[in-house]
């Protein structure tokens, strides 16, 4: 288990600026969580809200669970009372459906706008030339709070061209100086570099 190394090597990369990191335990069981909990980690992030409903229930309270993957409407309901963060916010309709809930539980819910970063139209995310008007939008919603950005770099290419892209929105948007999420296990190292202020890793932390 390498989180030690990991979580000295996000830091060291960081530098001065607080960079956050998010250990990933999508496939991961509850015993492995425990692990890295014991380290000192308080950050968690889950794919599925099944998943991070049933882990949410036997680990410990003081654990922040953040939400990584896409959310279907139906299930918005079940988890805006579970997570700290939802990093995937990638439709107006979701946003009415996370307002609609929250109203009725009187919630703020935190929220990422996700950006489809690599332009393959069939990826979540809302379109690079539809972030401003998107944010605006989610701005009128009193039950959202909107905390920042997220976005990944596909898989096999260069990071650094799609990072640069991300965190140019990230500075031209409103959400400038909240949350950059970006960088994952292979490429957290160049997200560092081009301005993420949270990272999501899971596979090196566990292997
Ligand atoms: C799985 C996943 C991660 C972590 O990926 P690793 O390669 O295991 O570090 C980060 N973000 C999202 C959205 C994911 O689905």
């Amino acid at each position: 288990m390498q989180y030690a190394a990991i979580k000295e090597q996000v830091q060291t990369l960081a530098k001065d600026k607080p960079v956050t990191l998010v250990c990933v335990s999508k496939y991961r069981t509850v015993e492995e969580i425990r692990a890295v909990y014991a380290q000192g980690q308080r950050d968690f992030g889950e794919n599925k809200v099944q998943d991070l409903i049933a882990k949410a229930a036997v680990l410990p309270q003081d654990i922040r669970w953040h939400l990584l993957g896409h959310l279907q409407t139906n299930k918005v309901k079940a988890v805006i009372d579970k997570t700290t963060l939802i990093h995937s916010l990638d439709s107006l309709h979701l946003a009415q459906e996370i307002q609609k809930q929250a109203e009725r539980k009187n919630l703020i819910v935190k929220c990422l706008v996700q950006v489809n970063s690599t332009g393959i139209p069939d990826r979540y995310g809302v379109d690079y030339k539809d972030v401003n008007g998107f944010i605006t939008a989610v701005s009128d919603m009193p039950n959202i709070e909107l905390c920042g950005m997220m976005g990944m770099a596909p898989q096999g290419e260069d990071p650094t061209p799609y990072f640069e892209a991300l965190h140019r929105a990230y500075t031209e948007s409103p959400l400038n100086g909240k949350i950059l999420s970006m960088g994952m296990s292979g490429d957290f190292k160049q997200a560092i570099a081009c301005g993420s202020t949270m990272v999501r890793i899971g596979r090196i932390i566990f292997e």
